[in-house]
């Protein structure tokens, strides 16, 4: 600015609570927002997600902004207008940025479109490893403040709850302003490094494998010890006097375990540490870790009592193996019966590296979760409850993103979505702090005017592409086209549309 000039104003953002001052040139707190040219603008494109199968791949090129649409039907089917750059509504009772009609098969459908605000929102990361993360329950942390806390150990996976309303809301600013950066990482699908109190440090990044303590892992585990025992039985039947599958949760010993009992295997005399379960499974075996198994050894006859001297012969011979077939090992008791490692014979390669491969790629998976059933509802219609009782009612198809979401049961609407299916950059945040993302209700226009929604306020797509600057990006191939008749209950139920 220079003297003599008049003073540009700044203008107020309305968009969420935070309501910045942003002066020309210059972007709001959260980045959302700018001033151009004394316009409030929101900054990202309104992102379009396009439909292509039918075009081997191609994606075709929307107008740009300003030209006249021609009136290309198909384009218009094949087109959905997601809520990601369509900007917020505040305060709520708002109608929501944009509600876009097209008419698809002889049916007239309208989709609210939004980036809902959400405080009550977190993530779901499951992390396909055996390597002990942390005790459940324990805190995780980011740069120190609490962001989340380790939750239940699943098959093949341990599960990290990170957010959550209490965490942004309930703690120190830090811990809120934290919680929402990690939130924000985390649903954009970058690389993230948690701590765990007496556990581990873990990098999470959706649909990337995990890295624990700083090494990758590979392969998520078969089974269980027991589930291994039952798969690969029969394929050491004869080859091996004893198999023993190392196992945090549950070891599995093949001459005890029904599926050697079934072949007739003969007795070992083996004894195991650790409390047993039925016959051939064991649990606490040893504390976890990130050694064999998932538990903390790395000498698997640290796990083995003295052998039964009325039942164990010399010349016995042992497999010992983890449930990710990374760590094996062989021994043959001697003539005082104690086991003796030798190199794994050729006979037994074959079904070592059968459980390997039988372990799929280790993953992080990431599920955003969020309240859907609060105040956003009143950007959809003047009468928020039947929003919920339309979505319930499987009349109102909800998508984040164009991404499919699963909608839980019970009161609310308790929304989960995958993030590695939603367009790249789908999230983002205001200083609140809180999460924004994107959501839209697709209906039928029948049922949208049914449940009081804002039909003064339904445009055609048309006019919403060809006036906003757009991103055009393919549709992922497994995900449901939003409009699909399939979706809603009217089809399903033979209802006229
Ligand atoms: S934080 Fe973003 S959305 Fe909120 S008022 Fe500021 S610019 Fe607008």
């Amino acid at each position: 600015m220079t003297s003599g000039q008049p003073k540009s104003e700044k203008i107020r953002c309305d968009a969420c609570p935070v309501l910045c001052y942003i002066a020309e040139g210059r972007t709001g707190a959260c980045d959302r927002y700018a001033n151009d040219g004394g316009m409030l603008v929101r900054v990202d494109p309104l992102t379009i997600v396009e439909r292509n199968e039918s075009r081997q791949g191609r994606v075709v090129p929307f107008l740009d902004a300003g030209r006249e649409w021609d009136g290309d039907l198909v384009a218009s089917e094949e087109s959905f207008v997601t809520a990601i750059g369509a900007g917020t509504t505040y305060p709520d009772y708002k109608p929501a940025p944009f509600i876009v009609s097209r008419e698809i098969d002889n049916v007239d459908f309208v989709t609210v479109v939004t980036e809902g605000i959400f405080s009550y929102c977190g993530v779901k990361v499951k992390v396909d490893t055996d390597r002990h993360l942390g005790p459940e329950r324990n805190l995780v942390r980011r740069d120190g403040e609490p962001v989340g806390h380790v939750t239940t150990g699943e098959y093949g996976s341990q599960m990290l709850s990170i957010g959550g309303v209490n965490h942004l809301t309930g703690g120190s600013k830090k811990e809120g302003r934290l919680t929402c950066q990690t939130l924000l990482e985390l649903c954009n699908c970058e690389a993230v490094e948690l701590s765990i109190d007496e556990g581990s440090s873990v990098t999470v990044e959706a649909g990337k494998p995990p890295v624990v303590n700083g090494v990758k892992e590979e392969r998520m585990r078969v089974g269980c010890g027991s589930a291994t025992i039952g798969m690969f039985a029969r394929q050491w039947h004869g080859l091996v006097d004893e198999v023993v599958v190392v196992d945090d949760h549950i070891t599995g010993v093949v001459s005890e375990h029904q599926a050697g009992k079934v072949l007739g295997w003969p007795d070992t005399g083996i004894k195991i540490k650790g409390r047993k379960s039925t016959p051939g499974r064991y649990f606490q075996v040893a504390e976890p870790g990130s050694g064999w198994g998932g538990t903390n050894i790395s000498d698997p006859l640290s796990i083995l009592k003295d052998f039964d001297k009325a039942k164990a012969k010399p010349g016995l011979s042992i497999l010992m193996v983890s449930t990710t077939g990374d760590q094996f090992a062989y021994f043959v008791l001697d003539d005082a019966l104690i086991p003796i490692e030798k190199d794994l014979p050729e006979r037994l390669n074959a079904s070592v590296q059968r459980i390997s491969e039988n372990c799929e790629p280790a993953m992080c998976s990431v599920l955003f979760m969020a309240g859907a059933g609060g105040s956003l509802r009143a950007g959809v219609t003047e009468n928020p409850v039947k929003l919920t009782r339309s979505v319930k009612d499987i009349l109102t198809y909800i998508s984040c993103g164009g991404a499919p979401v699963y909608v839980w049961p019970g009161g609310g609407i308790t929304i989960m979505v995958d993030v590695t299916r939603m367009p790249e950059k789908s999230f983002g945040y205001v200083p609140t702090p809180a999460i924004v993302a994107p959501i839209e209700f697709t209906m039928r226009f029948k049922d949208y005017e049914a449940l009081g929604g804002f039909v003064d306020h339904v445009l055609p797509i048309r006019d919403v592409v060809s006036a906003n600057e757009k991103r055009q990006v393919r549709q992922q191939l497994d995900n449901p086209w939003p409009t699909a008749k399939t979706n809603f209950n009217w089809k399903n139920r033979g209802g006229s549309s």
